[in-house]
């Protein structure tokens, strides 16, 4: 069994965070520690740590959660102006919550996609 990480427990409303959307498969609210004006996670109320462990079964959550970033961009001003969705994984990905979830980050200029190596 995977184990459950703080993501649960604001998906069940156990702890307090600032919850933007909710419904019987998703769940988003605002990143703790933004990294751009509009910082928002979307998760799946289901479990799944990694993007390694997506299958098949899990295609119409990932589709939705697609559908309710587009959603909660139009309504934070970002869609015209432009944002990017990102899904860190395992350690080179910079996964710090293992609980998928798709960053939205919008606002002003987010820069290179990736870090330049030094
Ligand atoms: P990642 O590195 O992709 O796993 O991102 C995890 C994100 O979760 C980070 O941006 C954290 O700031 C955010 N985070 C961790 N704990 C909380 C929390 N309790 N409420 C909101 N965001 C959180």
């Amino acid at each position: 069994m995977p184990t459950e990480t703080i993501f649960s427990k604001i998906i069940r409303r156990e702890i307090p965070s600032d919850i933007v959307y909710q419904d019987e498969q998703v769940t988003a609210f605002r990143d703790i520690n933004p990294q751009a004006p509009v910082h928002i996670l979307v998760v799946p109320n289901k479990l799944i740590p990694t993007a390694n462990d997506v299958v098949p079964e899990d295609e119409p959550v990932l589709g939705h959660m697609f559908v309710v970033a587009a959603r909660i961009a139009a309504q934070e001003g970002i869609a015209e102006s432009g944002y990017r969705l990102l899904v860190n994984c395992n350690r080179d990905g910079g996964q710090e919550v293992y609980h998928l979830h798709l960053h939205i980050l919008g606002g002003r200029r987010l820069g290179p996609m990736v870090m330049r190596q030094s």
